[in-house]
C-alpha cells in the first residue's frame, strides 16, 4: 500500500497521461488599466481583502504544488503589482527551494517604482504586455495614456542582468496589429537587453464579450506580413513552450507567436491556474474550478488539499473548444482568471 508521505511525493498527472509542472497564480483581481480585450471600461466588481487569498495562504498552496513536481511559478492578475507589498510575496516564494525561477507578467505600470524591490525579493523573469509602441493607439487598447511610463518600468527592470530573459507580448488583433508588426520587430531587433516579443492571439476571454474569430490576427497572418520585409529562421520549439520562435535570419533579434485559437498545444499542456480567491483552474477555459479557500480556512491538512489538488488535475479539460460549434466562454474574464 502507498503510504500519504509517497502518495504526496506522486508527480501530479491528469487523466490524459499530461505531467502537471507550471502554475499561474494571480495575485489580485484589480487592475489599474482597462485594456478593451480584456475589462470593461467601469472595472469589474472586485473582490474584497477578506475574499483574497493572504500570502500566507498562497506560499502554502505553491509549496504543496512544488512538492507535487510543479516547478515552474509565474504570478499574474489582474496586475500583480497593484497588490499591497507584493514584493514580500515574491521573497516568500522564492524561498520554496523546490522552485524553479519566479517569473512575473504585468503591465509594467509601477514597475519603475518597484523593479528594485522586486529583483531584491528574487524575482528572476518578467514579461511586460505592451500592445502598441504609439502613445495614442496605446490609449486606445488599454484607456490609459500610459505608455512613456510602461517603457520606462521595462527600463528600470531590464537594467538589471540577473532578471532574464525579459518578454514583451502583445495581443494580435485584427485591424489594429498590422500596425504595429513593423514597429516591433525594430524593437526585438534594436533592444540592448535581447527583449523578445510575442504576439499573442486574442482570445475570447474579454469581459465585454465582443470577442469574435474575425477579430484573431493569426500567428500564421502576423509571419506573412513579417516575411515581406525580413527573413525568418524558427527555433526548435523546447517542450511545453506555448510560443513559436523565430530569430531574424541576420541573427539580430527575436520574435515569437502564440496561437492559441489558431494552433491549440493543448495536447502537450502541463498547466493549472489559482486565481486571486483561491479557485484551482485546469484551463484558460475551464467552467469549472476546484475551491481551495474553504478547505485551507477550514483547517484541511497538506495531504487533504493534495487530494482535492489531484482529483481536480485528474479531471483536466482534454482541450479547449474555442471556434467549435457550442463554444461557451468561461463566466470569468482574463483579468479575473489570471492570464
Ligand atoms: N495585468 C498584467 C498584464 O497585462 O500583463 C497581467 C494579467 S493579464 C490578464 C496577462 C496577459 O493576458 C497579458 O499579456 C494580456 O495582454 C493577456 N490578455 C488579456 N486578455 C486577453 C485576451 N482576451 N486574449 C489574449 N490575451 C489576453
Ligand atoms: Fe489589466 Fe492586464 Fe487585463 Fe490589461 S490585460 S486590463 S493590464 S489585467
Amino acid at each position: 500500500m502507498i503510504d500519504a508521505m509517497e502518495r504526496v511525493a506522486e508527480p501530479l498527472r491528469d487523466a490524459h497521461g499530461r505531467a502537471i509542472t507550471d502554475l499561474r497564480v494571480s495575485v489580485t483581481d484589480r487592475c489599474n488599466f482597462r485594456c478593451q480585450y480584456c475589462m470593461p471600461a467601469d472595472g469589474l466588481p472586485w473582490l474584497e481583502r477578506s475574499e483574497l487569498l493572504d500570502f500566507e495562504e498562497i506560499a502554502r498552496l505553491v509549496r504543496i504544488l512544488a512538492g507535487l513536481g510543479v516547478g515552474d511559478l509565474r504570478l499574474s492578475g489582474g496586475e500583480p503589482l497593484v497588490r499591497r507589498d507584493f514584493p514580500r510575496l515574491v521573497a516568500m516564494l522564492a524561498e520554496i527551494k523546490q522552485l524553479n525561477e519566479i517569473a512575473l507578467t504585468t503591465n509594467g505600470y509601477l514597475l519603475e517604482r518597484d523593479a528594485a524591490a522586486l529583483v531584491g525579493a528574487g524575482l528572476k523573469r518578467v514579461n511586460v504586455s505592451i500592445d502598441s509602441l504609439a502613445r495614442d493607439r496605446f490609449f486606445a487598447i488599454t484607456r490609459r495614456d500610459a505608455l512613456a511610463q510602461v517603457l520606462r518600468g521595462l527600463e528600470a527592470i531590464a537594467a538589471f542582468e540577473q532578471v532574464r530573459p525579459i518578454k514583451v507580448n502583445a495581443v494580435a488583433m485584427r485591424d489594429f496589429t498590422e500596425q504595429e508588426v513593423f514597429g516591433f520587430c525594430e524593437f526585438a531587433r534594436s533592444s540592448p537587453h535581447g527583449i523578445q516579443v510575442r504576439f499573442i492571439e486574442f482570445m475570447p476571454l474579454d469581459a465585454d464579450h465582443a470577442w469574435q474569430p474575425e477579430a484573431v490576427l493569426s500567428g500564421a497572418e502576423l509571419i506573412a506580413i513579417i516575411t515581406e520585409r525580413y527573413e525568418l529562421v524558427e527555433r526548435e520549439r523546447e517542450p511545453h513552450a506555448t510560443a513559436r520562435v523565430f530569430g531574424f535570419a541576420d541573427g539580430v533579434g527575436e520574435i515569437g507567436f502564440i496561437n492559441p485559437v489558431s494552433e491549440p498545444f493543448c495536447s502537450d499542456c502541463n498547466r493549472l491556474r489559482l486565481t486571486a480567491e483561491g479557485k484551482l483552474r485546469t484551463c484558460l477555459f475551464s467552467i469549472h474550478e476546484t475551491d481551495l479557500r474553504e478547505p485551507l480556512r477550514s483547517g484541511a491538512d497538506d495531504p487533504e488539499l493534495v487530494e482535492i489538488i489531484r482529483a481536480a488535475v485528474w479531471r483536466k479539460e482534454l482541450k479547449h473548444r474555442v471556434g467549435e460549434p457550442g463554444f461557451r466562454p468561461p463566466p470569468r474574464s482574463m483579468s479575473a482568471i489570471g492570464g
